[in-house]
């Protein structure tokens, strides 16, 4: 994929899209104080570096020559199965953001009037919304030849996948006792469980 077309999709399917999805949410979830919060110094750091990572590395490749020096070529079919990647993210991020609403939270916590969502994308997966972030920061190292812009996401979420998710179960499960360790039961952590019993 040409550079240009690579900086393209990232700037509409990346940057924009997520913007696009996750500001409402952001208005609506500080309408709502908190109950619980779990949130650590790491969990904190490693979310901005996400954000970091994710947005404003790749913006310096796409607007600056800074990062130049850390190009690479990448084959054509890594573009396009980095885009479909993309869509398939986005889309998950949206249903995600639509069906969790208000109980989103961009670090461990539980608002005031929390409910426990098992329905719609959470009906078979307990954490679509870092499913689509997988897919996310592996569809930009797929569609940015360049060795930093096409990482930066990738290896601060991965970090902050491993910090969190047992984390935000243990939360969850103090908060909604068998509720939540029977929707464990019935739920992939990031793949869809179909065989529910
Ligand atoms: N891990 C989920 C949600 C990410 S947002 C996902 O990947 O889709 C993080 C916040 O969502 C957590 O602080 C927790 O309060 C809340 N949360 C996670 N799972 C939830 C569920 N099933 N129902 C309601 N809130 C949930």
């Amino acid at each position: 994929m040409e550079p240009f077309v690579a900086k393209a999709v990232y700037l509409v399917g990346y940057w924009l899209a997520n913007f696009a999805i996750r500001v409402p949410h952001i208005r609506a979830r500080n309408r709502q104080s908190i109950r619980t919060n779990r949130k650590t110094v790491a969990d904190s750091g490693l979310f901005l570096a996400v954000g970091f990572g994710g947005f404003v590395v790749p913006l310096l490749y796409v607007f600056s020559p800074l990062l130049s020096f850390a190009d690479y070529t990448l084959p054509l079919w890594c573009g396009i199965a980095g885009t479909a990647l993309l869509l398939v993210g986005d889309w998950l991020f949206w249903r995600a953001h639509k069906d969790l609403g208000a109980n989103w939270s961009p670090t461990l916590e539980i608002r005031q009037a929390h409910t426990l969502v098992t329905e719609g994308i959470y009906r078979r997966i307990r954490h679509p919304m870092y499913s689509s972030l997988w897919l996310l920061v592996i569809a930009q190292a797929l569609i940015l030849p360049n060795y930093i812009a096409g990482f930066s996401g990738l290896l601060p979420f991965a970090l902050l996948y491993f910090v969190r998710v047992r984390r935000e179960e243990r939360m969850m499960a103090e908060e909604f006792g068998t509720d939540y360790k029977d929707y464990c039961q019935s739920t992939g952590r990031l793949f869809p469980k179909f065989n529910q019993p």
